[in-house]
């Protein structure tokens, strides 16, 4: 029997969608590296690890793998209800906060509706808005000159926002950029905005914040009922590998998402351990400085080798190389250090590099040396 044409069986919004590319192959990569110690600075991983009460927490599920998780997650949501100030009924748990993104488009927008997101936003976003069958509007960017160079433009998303927009997609501050907004022209781009149109402000990068212009807009909700916050416990809390994030809205929008929630979407282990995370706030609090001394340091030292190096409130740094960064990225895989090609953001000029631990960054720099040379 002849095999049909997948593609052409497949939803409209997928046929023409691309994967999420999730940068080198990584197990490739330290199969060759094989012991020499590969400094992985390509996916905005945690450099320091979780917190020991979260592998703790872990050890504690074990006897109970035979058993489904709670699917309402009760215990971690009225944890995150207790930290943020909210309600339960307003959080939703996701497999990574990646499954929220995807959840919101699947739910409100669709074919027919238009989905606007920033030029250089984060790549689920156009994943999303396709595979729901919407159409992606893209807004430009900020200016490579401007302070918050190719960072988002909150007057041009505005200006992207029409009758048919079911959805925005705003990241603060964002991937691949580094760049943020602050709270107050946030508020004045909700305001601005029709009350059908629901925006997410995706933060998933936020507990590394350390400037003062930069906070969540959890608070915003109870001005602002169209708004969506999504957060992850892969980056500040290091726990990328067990797949926790966690929206929080109003709960009569989050009731809708929970129609289409798969019911055990976070494991019990991943319950746990965040859990435990968030009761240890110390720890966090340490990822924060520690990468916040690293990444200023990371910063001068690449700016002080002639590379411009937008600003950054997260774990990474973009960096422009002015040139095809292609010769760059493969000088610094041969050396064991693996950056994330920018290619499929439209940046061919550009590497994003996660801020390490001082070794990790010390090799990264030794590496870019040689390279350059
Ligand atoms: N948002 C942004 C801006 C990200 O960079 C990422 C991960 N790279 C995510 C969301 C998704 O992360 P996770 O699914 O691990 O929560």
């Amino acid at each position: 029997m002849a095999a049909p044409d997948y593609i052409a069986l497949a939803q409209p919004g997928i046929r023409a969608l691309r994967a999420y590319d999730p940068g080198l192959d990584l197990v490739a990569l330290r199969r060759a590296a094989s012991g020499a110690g590969l400094v992985e600075l390509g996916s905005n991983e945690n450099s320091h690890g979780p917190s020991p009460a979260a592998r703790a927490a872990i050890l504690d599920t074990l006897h109970a793998l035979h058993r489904y998780p709670d699917p309402a997650g009760g215990d971690l949501k009225r944890a995150l209800a207790a930290r943020h100030g909210v309600d339960p009924s307003a959080l939703v748990l996701g497999n990574g906060s990646h499954e929220l993104l995807m959840l919101m488009a699947q739910v409100f927008a669709g074919p027919g509706r238009d989905v606007v997101a920033s030029q250089f936003g984060f790549a689920v976003y156009a994943i999303a808005a396709q595979a729901a069958g919407a159409r992606l509007v893209q807004a430009p960017a900020r200016p490579v000159g401007d302070a918050m160079p190719r960072g988002h433009d909150l007057a041009a998303i505005r200006a992207a926002v029409g009758p048919g927009t079911a959805l925005v997609y705003l990241a603060n501050p964002n991937n691949p950029t580094g760049t943020w907004f602050d709270t107050a022209a946030l508020a004045d781009f909700l305001a601005s905005l029709p009350p059908d149109v629901l925006v997410v402000v995706d933060e998933a990068y936020l507990e590394y914040a350390t400037d003062p212009t930069l906070a969540s807009a959890i608070p915003l909700l109870a001005r602002f009922p169209h708004l969506a916050v999504t957060r992850t416990f892969s980056k500040g809390y290091g726990l990328a590998g067990l797949r926790v994030g966690y929206l929080v809205a109003a709960p009569a929008l989050v009731a809708v998402l929970e129609r289409v929630r798969e019911s055990f979407n976070v494991n019990g282990p991943g319950l746990a351990a965040c859990e435990a995370a968030l009761g240890d706030p110390a720890h966090l609090d340490w990822v924060r400085r520690q990468n916040a001394a690293e990444r200023e340091a990371l910063a001068d030292a690449l700016a002080a080798r002639g590379l411009a190096v937008a600003p950054s409130q997260t774990n990474f740094l973009l960096v422009d190389f002015g040139r095809d960064a292609g010769p760059v990225e493969a000088g610094l895989v041969a050396r064991g250090v693996v950056p994330r090609p920018m290619g499929g953001y439209g940046l061919p000029t550009c590497l994003r590099l996660t801020v390490g631990v001082r070794d990790e960054n010390r090799r990264l720099l030794q590496a870019l040396d040689e390279v350059l040379a």
